[in-house]
């Protein structure tokens, strides 16, 4: 589909790419003529590349995990980072980030089939395991560390998204949300201090050796902190990874 778009824009605009498609594949498609003004091909996450490049197109010479097709010589070209910059580029300090701008996300928050108004949010990055046909898996990101943002920035961003847009639902669509168990002791902490339970809901990314290490204890204190699902399910008519996971109820 995006072949498809950028084969019908204008020449003169200049192409910036990425997503699963860029990790998976790049050469293929650089390989392809619909995508020839594609300038920077950018594999992992780009918000750093994508500022830099925004600066000055050049500047894709030097920065990591950023192809391109030399248009003369056809081949595919890379930057070439300097060692000092490759790691804050390639895996930023996610607790530097303002919160998600949904002004440019038409369709989040959107009402849900339950009537409530649900968002996606990103609590983490990385993951520690190695599922073999998991683009997020340790060893497809060599240069990705994992980073969990700090317990009260996210409940600052389901604060500000309850007021500004009456978000009652949440989903946390990270590579693993409850990933370790000394991070989710953190987080629920978090959660019980402001009361997210009594509050909202919230569906998240788990899997299943983690969630079988935790006590009774601490599965409840998950539910009565508004943990309704951990799931990875295609929902129709709703674009959710399909990616394969474990679906528990937690109650409703
Ligand atoms: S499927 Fe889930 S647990 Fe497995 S590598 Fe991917 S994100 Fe990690």
């Amino acid at each position: 589909m995006s072949a498809r778009i950028a084969a019908v824009l204008d020449p003169q605009i200049a192409l910036m790419a990425g997503g699963h498609h860029a990790k998976a594949m790049p050469d293929r498609i650089l390989a392809d003529p619909r995508m020839a003004n594609v300038r920077a091909l950018i594999l992992g996450e780009a918000e750093p590349r994508v500022v830099a490049l925004l600066e000055d197109e050049r500047r894709r010479a030097e920065l990591p995990g950023v192809m391109w097709r030399d248009p003369l010589l056809g081949t595919h070209a890379a930057g070439i980072p300097r060692q000092s910059t490759a790691t804050a580029l390639l895996a930023l300090d996610v607790n530097t980030l303002p919160l998600v701008n949904r002004a440019f996300l038409p369709q989040d928050p959107y009402t849900a089939p339950d009537g409530r108004i649900e968002a996606n949010i990103v609590g983490s990055r990385g993951c520690p395991y190695n599922c073999t046909f998991c683009g997020a898996a340790v060893s497809a990101n060599p240069d990705v560390t994992i980073r969990v943002r700090r317990p009260e920035s996210i409940i600052e961003e389901l604060h500000a998204l309850h007021d500004e847009h009456g978000v009652t639902a949440f989903r946390f669509v990270d590579d693993l949300f409850l990933g370790a168990g000394r991070v989710i002791t953190e987080q629920m902490a978090a959660f019980t201090r402001h009361g997210t339970g009594d509050r909202f809901v919230w569906d998240a990314t788990g899997r299943i050796n983690v969630l079988d290490r935790l006590t009774d204890s601490e599965l409840d204190h998950l539910v009565a902190n508004g943990l309704r699902e951990v799931a990875r399910v295609r929902s129709p008519g709703r674009n959710r990874s399909t990616k394969p996971g474990v679906l528990v109820r937690a109650n409703g």
